[in-house]
């Protein structure tokens, strides 16, 4: 089956009881037991309710890996992967990764005795210098927001493979529309299915795939045991979603295409930075291990003043945190997403007063092209 196919036939399809042809939202807590033990594979919804594990097999399809898992958040899915580690352990970090990845890794699990140390993962001579004895994972994205720098997936699974650790990639940019990264080598992917996979602004959640059968078990265990599931409700609506996810990311890309070529030509716009323009540091790269570049574009009008003036006057770009959905976004991660960053280092990162990210949408691509025109005029 191919990937538009899987999208649409992936995982369980409907329901075996009624011929539903959509997955029925089990709202329930329990279920009941013929005698002790003796049960139809579900006895509390915290371990396993059938709609979330619809979606949890369709996620693992869907990435080419062994077991899914679904969470209430992003952020309750790295959680949860990160309690695969213990005190003294030690992680490799992506020194540009999503805000809330490096808070809790700094934040919580520090005070648990996780060790970590942030490098550029597109580096990948920096990545293998950063190992240590007691170094159990490699934690990257790629591409980075709002950078978009690309990491070689490939090259960083054998450093970890030689290394005896696992690496985990966060797939929330690309989606398994566009990269697989169990295919290329990772050992975990995860997601904040609250961005493309959900993809309509309405649903908060978290999912994770282990290629490993073993690995997966033990993430089920640390699911059951620390509780941060997805309920059925949202289960669903992330199913419903997801079956859109291939129409969706083509015109996401495709609208994404025509932007940031239409604004490398303009002399107004310091710097474009899209994967899919030639002149992106990391394009071979990215075309290499990615089928797309994804509908996220990041450029520099020069000022904050500037910056303001652009976003005051957009109609169709809701100044907003989030992407990945069909209506477009803007914002200005200098002082929304990356505020917290101290200025010294953002200004080292190129996270500059003026730089604008928008998560193109799937408007009229002409619309779009109209609103930016208008506003930077
Ligand atoms: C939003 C986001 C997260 C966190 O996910 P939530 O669903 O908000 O908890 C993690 N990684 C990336 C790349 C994100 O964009």
């Amino acid at each position: 089956m191919r990937i538009k196919t899987r999208l649409i036939h992936g995982g369980i399809e409907g329901d075996p009881h009624t011929g539903a042809v959509s997955v029925p939202i089990y709202q329930v807590s329990t279920y009941k037991q013929e005698a002790v033990g003796k049960h139809k594979g579900y006895e509390y919804s915290r371990t396993g309710n059938p709609t979330r594990h619809a979606l949890e097999t369709y996620i693992a399809e869907l990435e080419g890996g062994a077991r899914g898992l679904a969470f209430g958040s992003g952020m309750a899915a790295l959680s949860t992967v990160l309690s695969l580690f213990s005190k003294g352990d030690h992680l490799v970090v992506g020194d540009d990764v999503y805000g809330g990845t490096y808070r809790v890794i700094t934040r919580v699990f520090s005070r648990l005795g996780l060790d970590a140390t942030y490098v550029d993962t597109s580096n990948t001579a920096a990545v293998e210098a950063a190992i240590r004895p007691e170094t159990k994972a490699i934690i990257m994205e790629t591409p980075t927001n709002p950078l978009l720098k690309v990491s070689d997936i490939a090259a960083l699974s054998a450093i970890a493979k030689a290394n005896n650790i696992l690496l985990l990639v966060d797939n929330t940019f690309m989606t398994p529309y566009w990269q697989n990264p169990l295919e290329l080598g990772a050992d975990i992917v995860y997601h904040s299915a609250t961005k493309y996979l959900g993809g309509h602004s309405d649903v908060v959640a978290g999912l994770v795939v282990a290629k490993d059968a073993k690995v997966g078990e033990e993430l089920h265990f640390l699911q059951n045991a620390i509780g941060g599931i997805l309920g059925p409700q949202d289960s669903w609506l992330l199913l419903r979603g997801m079956k859109t996810l291939g129409v969706r990311m083509e015109e996401h890309e495709q609208n994404a295409r025509t932007l940031a070529n239409w604004l490398a030509e303009r002399n107004d716009i310091k710097r474009v930075i899209y994967p899919g323009l030639p002149s992106h540091p990391n394009h071979e790269l990215a075309k290499k291990q990615a089928r797309g570049f994804g509908g996220m574009i990041s450029f520099d009008v020069g000022s904050a003043e500037r910056a303001d003036e652009v976003l005051a006057k957009v109609k169709y770009f809701t100044l907003a945190e989030s992407l990945g959905a069909v209506e477009s976004l803007i914002s200005v991660p200098a002082r929304m997403t990356h505020a917290s960053i101290p200025a010294e280092r953002r200004a080292q990162l190129g996270i500059t007063d003026g730089l604008i990210r928008i998560s193109v949408g799937i408007e009229d691509v002409q619309d779009l092209i109209d609103d930016l025109e208008q506003a930077l005029s």
